[in-house]
């Protein structure tokens, strides 16, 4: 049985994100998941901005809403048709760029297409 220091479980965003971090540590890492890394993610995503730019990622946005509002209430009444500024952007994720860029820093993981049945715990 082979011995990991790292199995990192599925190929989403989280996924790659662990991943990712760890790769360029002296550790053996390997992935496993029902999708292979390199299929394109489903889902699209948002995010403020400032999130992206703290992490200097910024250029990974591919449309930015400057100065966004948001508006509450049941839309019955005239309530709901007032504004509340945030005074933050917010972006859409280019998400395949954003899925390269991760997947580059993971050059050298293997991933395994299968499926997780069963985790154990070593008592
Ligand atoms: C329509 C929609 C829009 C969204 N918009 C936003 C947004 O704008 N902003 C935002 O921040 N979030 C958004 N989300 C939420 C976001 O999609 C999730 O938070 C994010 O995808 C979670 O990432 P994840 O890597 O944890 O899980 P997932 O993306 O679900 O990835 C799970 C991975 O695990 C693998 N897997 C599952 N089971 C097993 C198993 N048993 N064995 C091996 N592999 C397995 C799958 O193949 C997959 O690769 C949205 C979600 C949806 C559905």
């Amino acid at each position: 049985m082979e011995i990991l220091d790292i199995l990192i479980l599925g190929s989403g965003p989280a996924a790659l994100c662990l991943a990712s971090e760890l790769a360029n540590q002296d550790l053996n890492i390997k992935g496993i998941s029902t999708k292979s890394p390199n299929e394109k993610w489903e889902n699209t995503y948002g995010i403020w901005a400032s999130e992206l730019e703290e992490l200097g990622l910024e250029s990974l946005l591919s449309h930015r809403w400057c100065q966004t509002v948001s508006f509450f209430g049941d839309g019955k009444n005239k309530k709901g048709d007032t504004p509340t500024k945030h005074n933050y952007d917010y972006g859409l994720i280019n998400q395949e760029a954003f899925q390269n860029v991760l997947l580059k820093k993971c050059k050298g993981i293997e991933w395994l297409n299968e499926t997780a049945k069963d985790i154990k715990e070593k008592k």
